[in-house]
């Protein structure tokens, strides 16, 4: 089980995020799917959360792509972070079990 919570300050960027505040709306069973490179040198990974009880999807969606934005945070030369997140969200049981799909690409 791992709590999905949303980012409610947003001050810093996806590599320092961890010093924002974050508050949990959700605790979920997290299920990864195979990770697919594709062929500009990013990947993609569909992942599966049922969630312990219904929950607001809006909030849902919001505190996944919180917690699976990834970017750049070099000052200078970038040599390729992987920058993404979440998207397609799709819910299975509304209110309950959501698949989406990360992807992330080299920040070239
Ligand atoms: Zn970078």
């Amino acid at each position: 089980m791992r709590d999905l919570m949303v980012n409610t300050t947003k001050k810093y960027n996806p590599d320092h995020a961890y010093l924002d505040e974050w508050e949990v709306v959700a605790t979920a069973e997290i299920k990864h799917g195979t990770v697919v490179d594709d062929e500009e040198g990013g990947y993609e990974q569909k992942i599966t959360a049922t969630l312990t009880n219904l929950n607001n999807e809006a909030a849902v969606e919001r505190a996944i792509q919180d917690t699976y934005r990834r970017g750049c945070s070099c000052e200078w030369d970038c040599c390729g972070c992987p920058t993404g997140g979440a998207r397609e969200f799709v819910w299975v049981t509304p209110g309950r079990v959501v698949k989406f799909t990360v992807s992330y690409r080299p920040n070239y």
